[in-house]
């Protein structure tokens, strides 16, 4: 199944790089605190993305990685691209306005039913 995984990789670089170069992979700042909040604008929302932990809202990343433990979803990569050819924009946002972001970006989360 090697090559069944490294087409699967490679479909989802591609992915990862388009992403990236179309400028959706998004670093917003909150001021005065200066907490940062990365999101990517998929076809189908805006994810919230965490890589320390990680963590991404998408459909995705609830469904696979979750089981399969090596599995990160392309929002994933491509913030990782993304940061390290600094290909992202940068957002600024007022401290005030936090929890309403993030309250938005939670409401797109796949529930289970
Ligand atoms: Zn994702």
């Amino acid at each position: 199944m090697v090559i069944d995984s490294r087409a699967k990789l490679n479909g989802k670089r591609e992915k990862a790089t388009k992403m990236v170069e179309t400028k959706r992979i998004k670093l917003h700042i909150f001021l005065p605190s200066g907490r940062k909040v990365w999101t990517a604008v998929g076809s189908d929302g805006d994810h919230l993305l965490n890589v320390s932990q990680p963590y991404c809202s998408c459909r995705d990343f609830h469904f696979r990685y979750l089981t399969d433990k090596d599995e990160e979803c392309y929002h994933l990569l491509a913030l990782k691209m993304a940061f390290r050819s600094k290909k992202y924009d940068t957002i600024e946002f007022q401290d005030e306005e936090y929890v309403f972001f993030i309250r938005g970006l939670l409401e797109e989360i796949p529930h289970e039913k």
